[in-house]
């Protein structure tokens, strides 16, 4: 029987502490039933990091960030370290988010410093992984992420790799209401999977969670659950709001049947 899915918020510019304070009060109540059917995590901005690290005493729900530094301290303006993640309460952190490398220039390379000083920090990344519309048309697919896993991942060895996430998420379908098919979704996975099982990272019993971004609801979880290599959703839009996001996190509990 597969694990519990894993699903995670990705809040991006988005929250104040208070405002994120009462999502969380609100979640908590909405999920309270759900304990061990599913994992779940919340990745606020920076400034709401310790505000939600409060609100989460006592429960199961993860918290992680949306990025960090690679440094561990020194000049570099308007940057976090991953030891201050630690401090304020992570677990996790998301690296190589496609909004990351598209506007602020992080490459695989930047991808693959802040992978390292994560797993060094003690923190379990999310890295992402996904094409544009164009490399998809071109037929590019598993090129470019062969490629982000192969220079992300470079130098880290397996044994480290093997507590990491991964998150496929196309570029085509982030916030923007068109998400892959099922069949597309696992078709990436599979290819992901195979590429972690080829390096040594993922054991024949799967342990590495690859999870599927870009537009997921309440609505389409279950099905894209249902496919054999996805096993969770990192989740923009539809995480913002509470209710809607324990539906889609009781959603994700009934498609695996735990
Ligand atoms: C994301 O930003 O990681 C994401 C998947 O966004 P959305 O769910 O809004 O498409």
């Amino acid at each position: 029987m597969k694990l519990p899915a894993f699903i995670v918020a990705n809040w991006k510019m988005f929250k104040t502490r208070a405002q994120a304070r009462e999502f969380v009060e609100a979640f908590r109540r909405e999920t309270a039933g759900l304990a061990g059917r599913v994992r779940l995590g919340l990745c606020p901005p920076f400034t709401a990091l310790d505000a939600v690290h409060g609100a989460l005493a006592g429960s199961d729900i993860v918290l992680g960030a949306q990025d960090m530094h690679w440094e561990g301290e020194g000049a570099f303006t308007g940057a976090i370290a991953p030891g201050m993640l630690v401090e304020a309460g992570c677990t996790h952190v998301i690296i190589g988010h496609s909004e990351r490398r598209r506007l602020f220039g992080d490459s695989d390379e930047v991808v693959n410093k802040k992978l390292k000083a994560a797993v060094q920090a003690g923190l379990t990344p999310i890295v992402c992984v996904g094409e544009t519309l164009t490399e998809r048309d071109a037929g590019r697919t598993e090129q470019v992420i062969w490629s982000q896993l192969t220079y992300g991942l470079e130098g880290l060895a397996p044994d480290l790799v093997r507590k990491f996430g991964v998150a496929y998420e196309p570029v085509w379908a982030i916030g923007t209401g068109r998400i892959a098919t099922p069949e597309q979704a696992q078709e990436v996975h599979a290819f992901i999977r195979a590429f972690l099982r080829k390096t040594g990272a993922d054991p024949v019993d799967p342990v590495i969670p690859i999870l599927y971004g870009g537009s997921v609801k309440a609505d389409n979880i279950a099905a894209l659950l249902r496919v054999a290599d996805v096993d969770g959703g990192l989740v923009g839009g539809a995480s913002l709001d509470p209710k809607s996001f324990a539906a889609l996190a009781r959603a994700a509990a009934e498609a695996r049947g735990s």
